[in-house]
């Protein structure tokens, strides 16, 4: 086991020798993100409703905007629109750096404490969305599940990774338009458990069009959930 632990290492400062880790916004070396440029990044003007995109308080979706179906309110932390946070998920997203879920949460946890959320949130469970196995295979982790991870942790509530499973392999919404989107996460996830009476508190890296947000909220509310929230880092 110790072997194994000094060969990662040595593994890892092989890669730093080959890949300085250095901060994707300023380049100084140490960090992908270092403490200066996560605290300059732009934040979100307000939260808004993830039904209308319109803002509302605390990001509860308008009692206007709610059915039986839909997601009772959203937090996000930054604007995805702007270029230096766009490179930041991205990288974390496709380019593998697990290393960003650190000041990537801290960046969430900031914002649900300046919302006051955060003890609202205290009977509630975590659930990061899941991805598709092949995908996750493919990327070796879920970076939906690193985050949910560092909120367990300072939020002090739990994860549930089994809750929903992702049954069908979708493309990347991102090339998609919102009408696109909504066919493609269109029965996407299956419930694997009882969601009776259960607070969630779905995590992701970015919500665009809320469409697999309401997707899964869709299957929580019929699975009888009572409250479903998300918190992702980006929204735009
Ligand atoms: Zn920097
Ligand atoms: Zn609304």
């Amino acid at each position: 086991m110790e072997l194994f632990v000094q060969a990662k290492k040595l593994g890892q400062s092989l890669l730093d020798l080959i890949f300085p880790i250095s901060c994707l916004i300023c380049g100084e070396d140490g960090s992908y993100l270092c403490d200066k440029c996560r605290t300059e990044l732009p934040r979100l003007a307000n939260q808004q409703c993830l039904v209308c995109q319109t803002p509302s308080p605390f990001g509860k979706t308008h009692v206007a905007c709610k059915t039986k179906n839909t997601i009772d309110g959203s937090i996000s932390a930054l604007p995805y629109k702007d270029r230096n946070v766009h490179k930041i998920i991205e990288t974390f997203k496709y380019n593998f750096v697990s290393d960003l879920s650190a000041p990537l949460a801290s960046l969430l946890i900031d914002e649900i404490e300046k919302q006051g959320l955060k003890n609202y949130f205290q009977e509630f469970i975590l659930i990061p969305t899941p991805l598709h196995q092949r995908r996750f295979n493919w990327r070796g982790f879920n970076q939906a599940h690193l985050l949910a991870e560092a909120l367990s942790k300072k939020l002090e509530i739990n994860i549930d990774n089994q809750l929903i499973q992702r049954t069908k392999f979708t493309q990347p919404q991102i090339k998609l338009n919102a009408d696109e989107r909504k066919r493609n996460m269109a029965n996407a996830f299956e419930l694997t458990k009882d969601a009776t009476n259960k607070k969630l508190l779905v995590v992701d890296d970015v919500v665009t069009s809320g469409s697999t947000a309401n997707e899964l909220a869709k299957l929580l509310k019929r699975g009888h959930a009572s409250e479903i929230w998300i918190v992702s880092v980006a929204h735009g």
